[in-house]
């Protein structure tokens, strides 16, 4: 087992997962793009905190989580998440189920794995919350990353839906692995508050701006 993992390292050495070049952990460079911040984003539906600018680094990071499943960029947006989930006002004391924004079942085939929602499960159990998989999509909707701004509020309009219809004002918040345009939180604010939930806030690892 052991020269089997030398040889795997031999053959395919650790790379940054930013940028590629032979690193076990990401270089100086990448490490200073995918810094911690606390940065928070006022959408008209929701406030969203979020502790990474999407950069370069951070592109290819989620791209290796989410399309290639690799568990060291799924850690790294599972911190991110976490880092954003700890810049909530006194979130020790708030009694919230955490909610992942849904993948399309057709993407979650794809990947093999339902890349958000098994986050959101050990960000529940780091932070003793209720997680709930509550929200889904009732028609297919076209990949929001190649849309432009304002075809993605088009694009998702009345898209999600809820599996629980009778909230009775429970708290919840929102996670998602990137805010761009925030048509999909928006959307997943009003479908779930349309259902009787109260979205107290959104978290996600990063954030793109411009916004709008
Ligand atoms: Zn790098």
């Amino acid at each position: 087992m052991e020269i089997a993992g030398k040889l795997g390292h031999i053959l395919f050495p650790p790379r940054c997962l930013g940028c590629g070049v032979l690193s076990s952990k990401l270089c100086i460079a990448c490490e200073s793009e995918w810094s911690q911040k606390n940065l928070i984003t006022a959408l008209p539906e929701t406030i969203v905190y979020s502790s990474r600018h999407y950069s370069n680094t951070a592109q290819h990071i989620l791209l290796a989580a989410k399309e290639h499943g690799i568990e060291k960029a799924k850690s790294y947006i599972c911190s991110a998440i976490n880092d954003a989930i700890s810049h909530i006002p006194r979130i020790e004391t708030v009694r919230a189920l955490i909610v992942p924004i849904p993948s399309q079942k057709s993407a979650i085939r794809k990947r093999g794995h339902n890349f958000l929602a098994d986050i959101v499960a050990t960000l529940g159990k780091e932070n003793r919350k209720e997680t709930a998989n509550i929200l889904i999509h009732r028609r297919s909707v076209l990949d929001q990353s190649r849309l432009p701004a304002r075809e993605r509020f088009e694009n998702l309009a009345g898209a999600l839906s809820t599996t629980r219809t009778l909230g009775r004002g429970e708290l919840v918040i929102l996670v998602d692995d990137l805010v761009t345009t925030g048509a999909t939180l928006g959307e997943a604010v009003k479908t779930l508050e349309g259902a009787g939930f109260k979205v107290i806030c959104a978290v996600t690892a990063c954030v793109a701006l411009p916004l709008r």
